[in-house]
């Protein structure tokens, strides 16, 4: 099976707007085993929009539809869908209560535009809007389905999870059931993990193996098919092993693990405390682990030293250090873990410096980065990262990599 997604609205077009609704339906097609193979953006234009619905009837099984079923003029994604395939309009009785209900709650007259948000194509799975007026619809002809979903994200991305999702795996599946499994690496480039596992990515038949990369960190998606939930699990649980013997290694998670989740999972675990003190990432190491619940059992604190100054009067590290290494050095980020793991009383310190870009510091081209550990009873360890992105990403790449580091060493402990 393979799907197109049409998203509608000028807006798109006028560059005000990224399309995420296609991203987001997308990621959840693949976990269904379902291909998408091409995104269509049209503006809300019926004579436009039937031209598109025209082509991806031609070369789609599955057609999905964001955006456009509003109550406005400009809104008219299921009317031109309609005339199209010869279908009706019909009211839908839960959605008009839903709407009518709104609008008394509200105390506010309801127009007639709005009452025409609960109109769906006769004949369709209607799709509830738990979170917006306009219900979506799954409908099938000549061996096609059509699922048409608002454009509003917080209405598109739960109606898709929660309502279509089910609905379309089971038309897919006839009963089947079908598993996903998501293996997560650092450390290790995409080239370079699909090359390691090539010959699984060259045979995958059930399960699929997909690949995917983001932010530094590759991804691979296992997606099975199989008659019951044990089976599938089976398969799953051999094909992982199988990539496992290969580059296990660098394999720090599953499904929605972090690099940050699994850090203060494994401090939590030990029992440790850490405080860090950051030059480039300026805070950023910390608030990723602070997105995580139950931090405070082990994130004692830290503090941002962006200056010389800052890093002498607040860390107490000697100007002589940096006259004679420089900031971003081996020397400074050691200093710095071990000055802020005595200051705040922890088990582990950590010190971030470095030159974000786009400049150099001194000698230091761009990119260069100095992480400091500093644990408890064990000498003070340094890594050199060389970076090449811009700015922010080798800021957040700093991030986690000091979070992939402190794993392994917690794992050797
Ligand atoms: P509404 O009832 O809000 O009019 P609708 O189903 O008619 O919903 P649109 O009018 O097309 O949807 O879009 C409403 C809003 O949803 C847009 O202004 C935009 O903020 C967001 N939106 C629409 N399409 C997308 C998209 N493809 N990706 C991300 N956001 C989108």
């Amino acid at each position: 099976m393979n799907a197109e997604i049409i998203a509608v609205g000028s807006e798109l077009l006028l560059g005000q707007i990224a399309n995420t609704n296609a991203k987001f339906i997308s990621s959840q097609l693949s976990e269904l085993g379902v291909n998408v193979y091409y995104h269509t953006v049209v503006g809300d234009n019926a004579a436009r929009l039937e031209e598109v619905i025209a082509v991806a009837e031609k070369r789609a099984n599955i057609i999905v539809f964001s955006g456009g079923l509003g109550p406005t003029k400009d809104d008219l994604t299921k009317e031109t869908i309609a005339r199209q395939l010869g279908v009706e309009l019909a009211f839908d009785e839960t959605a008009l209560t839903y709407i009518e209900a709104f609008f008394e709650r509200l105390g506010r007259p309801m127009t007639d535009n709005n009452k025409k948000q609960a109109l769906v194509l006769a004949g369709s799975d209607v799709l509830a809007n738990h979170h917006g007026m306009a219900p979506g619809m799954i409908f099938e002809r000549n061996d096609k389905i059509y699922i048409l979903l608002p454009g509003p994200p917080k209405e598109l991305e739960p109606m898709f999870q929660f309502e279509a999702k089910p609905k379309l795996a089971a038309r897919l599946t006839d009963g089947a059931i079908i598993l996903s499994h998501v293996m997560r690496f650092y450390g290790i480039g995409e080239a370079e993990l699909e090359v390691a596992v090539q010959h699984i990515l060259d045979n995958q038949t059930n399960p699929t193996v997909a690949p995917l990369a983001s932010d530094g960190e590759v991804t691979l998606r296992i997606t099975a098919k199989a008659d019951n939930e044990q089976e599938a699990r089976r398969l799953i649980e051999a094909k992982a092993a199988e990539i496992q013997a290969i580059v296990g290694q660098f394999q720090y998670g599953i499904n929605d693990d972090s690099l940050a989740s699994k850090t203060v999972e494994a401090l939590l675990a030990n029992n440790l405390t850490i405080a860090a003190a950051e030059s480039l990432t300026a805070g950023l190491f910390q608030a990723e682990l602070a997105e995580i619940p139950g931090v405070s059992g082990t994130l004692a604190g830290g503090v941002v030293t962006y200056n010389e100054h800052t890093k002498t009067e607040q860390l107490g590290i000697a100007p002589e250090l940096f006259a004679e290494y420089g900031v971003v050095s081996s020397e400074c980020a050691a200093a710095m873990a071990e000055s802020v793991r005595a200051k705040f009383g922890t088990n582990i310190g950590v010190g971030l410096t470095g030159a974000a870009g786009p400049d150099g510091h001194g000698k230091q081209p761009a990119g260069t980065v100095w992480i400091g550990i500093s644990m408890e009873g064990r000498d003070v360890q340094t890594y050199k990262l060389q970076l090449s992105g811009m700015r922010n990403t080798n800021r957040l790449r700093a991030v986690k990599f000091t979070c992939s580091y402190l794993l392994r060493l917690l794992n050797e402990k």
